[in-house]
């Protein structure tokens, strides 16, 4: 026997405070011990896994609910040994399942930094296979037969789509940054506007990267307005970059006004210093034509004469996660010639898959179609509200159905930061809650075996079709009847 049956007693002494106690002190007496509590675990259940998962998670579960006494969140533990060891077995299979798992989203949110940004398409998942499984040519020239280099495998590729001169790949976008600024800059002055000194979130924030990076900072202008005037003023015998950064996050509306990229080459030409612009997400397509703003293209960036752009990887790009560096060749040089370079180097799985998805740019009208993140980003609403109607359909459609899920018009987001105040429009269904609400709704969809995500709007959940997959068809219908069961049952 492992556990004792719960009394709490009712003759202690009448300070509520002690009372408080003892009663933790007979809970925490309660608790199952480790190696009983193994021991009378179900052996079939549990016999094909490592014992290590099984101690760990008896034991953590037993350390949660001590845990949970000592703060007073319970007052009760599990009545009898078939609970404890319902629950122990929850513990040990979750603990004994990968922690990163698939989740459907249904928050339309496109690139989304916590549901892991960009996906790769079929192609692009080949070719991480081919570099996970096979020896490959990674830092290896097949044609002299020596060492080569990883970057020269995306390099030319990079050069051709972008025009420019050379290029570099790192393991992110604020690596690009943190480098490049360390490699132009450091020990002398950067001149950057303050209304770009943004924080793009997970702490990073350009000041403090710039510090980092060994920067002096110099900013200029006011937050809503800076000038060129404000930069020419700005530059002394210890400036070494002039610096812009694609506010991609955020918009200051109103009474504004930004130096362009060819008014600061200008500038920077007519005083010998070179120019960096941080496009944040950084696209190689002009997504205009289907709808969403026209942003600067990393092509135009290079064309108006800027010396040095970086942007990431996984946003607009729509590869795994990286930051690319592309510019003048000297700087390039000057920047891959960096100690720190090696500290930021790129794993062949990010080179594999970049390589493939960049191909796919060598023909705009199919990489619109093959990059998962643009195929998204330019589905039509109409296409959108098929894929609901196609649910509803598969559901069943019965009348009961429609008083809990309805097909309506919603917006969806294009997220990594990107076009901020952009709604894309979109279909989504919308959920009606049960008596105990959508927060508690919301919760029930994230402990499922294949976690759903949604948003709540209005008291109702919303799961936004844009972002649910073909793949995701069945899990999603599977996971709306039990919803529809509990809901209906309730
Ligand atoms: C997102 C972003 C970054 C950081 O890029 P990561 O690839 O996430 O490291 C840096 N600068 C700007 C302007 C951004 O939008």
């Amino acid at each position: 026997m492992f556990y004792e049956p719960l009394i709490l007693t009712t003759f202690l002494p009448d300070s509520s405070l002690s009372h408080h106690m003892n009663d933790q002190s007979i809970l925490l007496r309660q608790l199952p011990k480790m190696d009983l509590a193994v021991n009378d675990l179900d052996s079939e259940a549990i016999s094909e896994l490592p014992p290590a998962i099984v101690k760990s998670a008896v034991r953590e579960t037993i350390e949660s609910f001590r845990q949970r006494i000592l703060s007073g969140t319970i007052t009760s533990l599990p009545i009898d040994k078939d609970e404890w060891k319902a629950i122990f077995t929850a513990a040990i299979h979750k603990k004994n399942s990968p922690n990163l798992q698939r989740v459907l989203n249904g928050t339309g949110v496109v690139i989304h930094t916590n549901l892991g940004r960009s996906l790769l398409g079929a192609h692009t998942m080949h070719a991480l296979h081919n570099a996970g499984a096979h020896y490959t040519n990674l830092e290896f020239d097949l044609d002299t037969g020596k060492r080569g280099s990883r970057y020269s495998l995306v390099e030319q590729i990079i050069c051709d789509l972008t025009g420019a001169e050379a290029a570099l790949v790192v393991n992110n976008n604020a690596a690009a940054v943190l480098l490049a600024l360390n490699s132009l800059t450091c020990g002398s002055e950067t001149i950057v506007s303050r209304g770009q000194l943004v924080e793009i979130g997970g702490s990073f924030r350009i000041p403090d990267i710039m510090t980092r990076s060994g920067a002096i900072l110099v900013e200029v202008g006011a937050t809503n307005r800076t000038h060129l005037f404000d930069y020419e003023n700005a530059i002394t015998e210890e400036t070494a970059l002039l610096l812009k950064v694609h506010t991609s996050n955020f918009r200051v509306i109103g009474f504004t006004s930004e130096v362009s990229a060819i008014d600061l080459v200008t500038l920077g030409k007519k005083h010998g210093l070179p120019v960096m612009e941080d496009l944040g997400s950084g696209s190689l397509v002009d997504l205009s034509p289907w709808g969403l703003p026209k942003e600067p293209t990393v092509q135009e960036i290079v064309k108006a004469g800027v010396d040095v752009v970086t942007f990431s990887g996984d946003k607009l790009l729509g590869g795994p996660q990286a930051g690319l560096i592309v510019g003048r060749k000297e700087i390039i040089t000057r920047i891959k010639k960096n100690p720190m370079n090696r500290a930021l180097r790129i794993d062949k799985f990010t080179l594999a898959a970049l390589e493939s998805v960049l191909r796919d740019y060598y023909d705009l009208e199919k990489a619109r179609e093959k990059i998962p993140t643009l195929a998204l980003l330019t589905l039509s609403p109409e296409l959108i509200k098929k894929k609901g109607q196609n649910i509803l359909r598969r559901l069943g459609g019965a009348q009961k159905v429609k008083d809990w899920i309805q097909l309506l018009p919603t917006i969806s987001k294009v997220g990594g930061g990107a076009m901020p105040e952009h709604g894309l429009p979109s279909w989504s269904l919308v959920l009606q809650p049960g008596p105990d609400g959508a927060s508690e709704l919301e919760r029930w969809f994230r402990t499922l075996p294949v976690p759903l995500i949604g948003r709540i709007e209005e008291e109702k959940m919303v799961l936004d079709l844009r972002t649910i997959l073909d793949d995701d068809f069945s899990i999603l219908v599977a996971t709306l009847n039990n919803y529809l069961q509990r809901e209906m049952a309730s």
